[in-house]
């Protein structure tokens, strides 16, 4: 059991992404490297414009990279032909967006748009409603089962999106700014369903947002600039413990993660623009030192 804990589901590797215009390139991708393991609940968290929705679409098998390669489950995504990169999309990654109304069909009601998926998959009329019913009650959203999306709430909205996203059993649930566009409150909510998900499935998730609040209930943060990892910060098992029990007011307020800067494969360290004001380092050479078996960074 524990090797298979340790398993990566996802590895990334020098991924570059050029997008050319007419007029401009922007490098949305640095040379990332990241690998995350199986059953692993992860957010990735930047500014706007540091290339996070670049990487899960890469993820999701919907951006090609400049360079750079990912391997999902072992298999180097972007050596597929088409057709099998289509199906890629389809069985083993599931989306949800920020935007609702690119989750849902507005035309069909919970219950239907949560069925959509599972026609492409050999099952009665039958089986599908009780799976789909199976999937709102896990999302806690059977009640609202005939429902319109017009009808309910940005949260509920949601609750529903991600049913969809998890109809055809994904590898790994990718979800771009979930709760992007509803209050605080309805975000919580959302952030606890996930790490409900993520305990009683086992699913992988990996979620991109620029809200940090989220990174209070999630073990693993990436934080993402310029399109690369600068630092992870790993949640405390102290407050692991505690995540169940405290209210978020306590627990926005603990100390909750222990912060990492990123080694990369050229033993490249990034350090922030904090860490450097403080040392009072503002040029471009710095001396680096050995002592006590400590590495110092100092003018
Ligand atoms: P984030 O999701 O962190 O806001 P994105 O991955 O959307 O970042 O974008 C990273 C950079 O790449 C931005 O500068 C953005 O303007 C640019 N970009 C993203 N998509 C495209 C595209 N299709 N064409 C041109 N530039 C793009
Ligand atoms: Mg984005």
């Amino acid at each position: 059991m524990p090797e298979e804990k340790t398993e990566s589901i996802l590895v990334c590797d020098g991924l570059v992404k050029i997008y050319k215009t007419e007029d401009v390139e922007v490098m949305a991708l640095q040379g990332l490297d990241l690998t995350i393991n199986k059953g692993e609940l992860v957010a990735i968290i930047g500014k706007s414009g540091s290339g996070k929705s670049t990487l899960l679409n890469m993820i999701g098998g919907l951006v090609r990279p400049t360079a750079g390669r990912i391997y999902v489950d072992g298999k180097d995504l972007f050596s597929m032909t088409d057709q099998q990169l289509a199906a890629y999309r389809q069985s083993t990654v599931g989306f949800v967006w920020q935007n609702s109304a690119q989750n849902l069909f507005p035309y069909l009601n919970a219950l239907q748009n949560v069925e959509a998926p599972l026609y492409f998959v050999r099952m009665t009329e039958k089986e599908r409603r009780e799976k789909a019913m199976e999937l709102m009650k896990m999302t806690g959203i059977d009640h609202k089962a005939q429902s319109y999306p017009m009808q309910l709430s940005g949260g509920e909205q949601q609750r529903v999106a991600i049913a969809v996203a998890l109809a055809n059993d994904p590898k790994i649930l990718l979800a771009d700014e979930p709760t992007g566009a509803v209050d605080s409150k309805t975000s919580n909510m959302i952030q606890d369903l996930f790490r409900k998900l993520n305990e009683k499935m086992g699913i992988t998730i990996i979620i991109v947002t620029h809200d940090i609040s989220l990174a209070n209930k999630v073990s693993r943060v990436i934080m993402v600039s310029d399109g690369k990892i600068s630092t992870e910060k790993i949640m405390k098992e102290a407050y692991k413990k505690k995540l169940d029990d405290l209210s978020t007011e306590t627990l926005a307020e603990m100390d909750s993660h222990e912060e990492y800067s990123v080694l990369d494969k050229a033993r490249r360290v990034q350090l922030s623009e904090d860490a450097l004001k403080a040392a009072g380092i503002d040029s471009h050479k710095v001396r680096v030192k050995v002592e006590n078996g400590k590495i110092i960074i100092s003018k």
